[in-house]
């Protein structure tokens, strides 16, 4: 008896050491580079936003591997470019409501790879991953799902304004996008001025309901693409606008679900990330976000389109400080699992590596390369500092072709951020380096069926 009180005792701390972390991803749409006041924008007050980043990890060099949603969102969950998964098209670059494609089933997500690890999972907001019932997140392992399943500017209404003059004042009738949980349509139109507030609501919940166990919540707010919606209670309450009363909402969201976290004492047991899918929606002007000293926004292959302004939190584990080296969201399944225990996906490639050495000890990010993608093609690749474009589009601005460079452009983005300063000529040895590399890369994509134009 006494020896099996002992075992009983020993073994008290060690289940209290090894449980495994909880991880709440917090993914917001069109977001740009400069519109958080931690990320240098003066006139958007987010002082949660603010306040995670002091006391966790800003990471400056953070990309997406698509420059607009839906392949992007593909790359996120399942660590992989989304050339591999069918995901991305250059003839339709999103899925819509028309769309009877979506991430094939084979297809390996964060939910899936938690949910077999014991986790519960949790997916709310916008997934984009395809809205037939085989799609989404309850059929990739999630266990519950909550919100939009696509753009919340989709499915205009017959009685809309034409055109874009239906996003200058819009209502929640112009835009007949459903709100569901599960399968089912719950609510049609959703009512768009509520669903920051609904989505944090269900993820403040969820934390509470599911805090005896390790939980997983994918937190995918719709906002701030346009149209813009915002509650009663955030309505002009910035000095920026209607733009800066959604983001001043989003980071009231943030708040809440960082002192729900602390309230239950689940502070030190999570890790929380905050990122966006692509950059601002520059043609949308004032509408739009700003990419802040990055060159262009959404749509194109610019740092400006795929830089993002993130942050990592995790009191007590993840170091404090800011981060200038390269990180991706490809890289959050490969990280996930370094920290959770969970198997990743072994019998496919993956693009995303362990970020946790980073995290944790401050070492140095294992990520030196980037391929920005846009459709299916690999327009641009960054490598140590250097980045060459070999095509380049502007974003949504009227350019109908894309045009090539040889010798491609190249710029130095630690010297010129904002991709001003052409260096090809001083450096073909770069060039040579890039090109072989992209080709190496190239040469690992197989071809599979496209899912966008299905
Ligand atoms: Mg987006």
């Amino acid at each position: 008896m006494f020896r099996f009180a002992l075992f009983i005792l020993l073994c008290i701390p060690c289940v209290a050491e090894t449980r495994q972390p909880n991880v709440v991803v917090i993914f917001c749409d069109d977001l740009g580079y400069g519109d958080l006041g931690c990320f240098g924008h003066p006139t958007i007050a987010t002082p949660n936003l603010d306040r995670m980043a002091a006391e966790g990890q800003k990471w400056t060099e953070f990309y997406v591997a698509a420059c607009v949603c839906t392949p992007s969102r593909a790359a996120l969950q399942t660590g992989r470019y989304p050339i591999r998964n069918g995901m991305c098209s250059s003839k339709r670059r999103v899925l819509f409501p028309d769309s009877k494609g979506g991430l094939p089933a084979s297809e390996v997500t964060i939910g899936r790879m938690l949910k077999q690890h014991g986790y519960t999972t949790h997916a709310i907001g916008k997934w984009h991953l395809g809205h037939l019932p085989q799609y989404l997140p309850t059929s990739h392992g999630y266990d519950s799902y909550f919100g939009i399943p696509y753009s919340n500017d989709m499915d205009a209404a017959k009685t809309a304004p034409k055109g874009r003059t239906r996003f200058n004042d819009p209502k929640t009738e112009y835009f007949n996008v459903p709100l569901m949980r599960g399968v089912d349509i719950v609510e049609r139109p959703a009512n768009q001025h509520t669903i920051t507030k609904r989505f944090t609501e269900e993820a403040v919940k969820l934390i509470k309901d599911q805090k005896d166990s390790p939980f997983f919540i994918f937190l995918a707010h719709n906002l701030p693409h346009v149209p813009l919606f915002v509650s009663k209670e955030f309505t002009d309450v910035s000095r920026r606008g209607l733009y800066g009363d959604v983001i001043e909402e989003i980071d009231w969201s943030v708040g809440q679900v960082l002192k729900t976290l602390r309230d239950e004492g689940l502070e030190k047991d999570t890790l929380v990330v905050f990122t966006s899918d692509n950059g601002p929606w520059k043609s949308f002007q004032q509408q739009g976000g700003s990419a802040g000293l990055l060159r262009d926004g959404k749509g194109s292959t610019w740092e400006g389109g795929m830089r993002e302004p993130t942050i990592f939190w995790w009191p007590g584990k993840v170091a404090p400080g800011v981060v200038m080296q390269p990180g991706s969201t490809l890289d959050l399944l490969p990280t996930i699992a370094a920290i959770s225990g969970a198997t990743k996906p072994a019998d496919r490639v993956l693009d995303g590596f362990d970020l946790s050495p980073v995290l944790f000890e401050q070492a140095d990010s294992p990520r030196t390369d980037m391929f920005y993608y846009h459709g299916e093609e690999c327009y641009a690749v960054r490598s140590g500092m250097y980045k060459a474009h070999f095509k380049t589009k502007t974003s949504y601005t009227g350019q109908k072709e894309a045009v090539t460079h040889d010798p491609p452009l190249l710029f130095h983005l630690g010297h010129d951020p904002s991709e001003e300063y052409d260096i090809a000529k001083q450096h073909p040895d770069v060039i040579a380096a890039i090109r072989k590399r992209k080709s190496e890369h190239e040469a690992s994509i197989e071809p599979v069926e496209n899912e966008l134009t299905r």
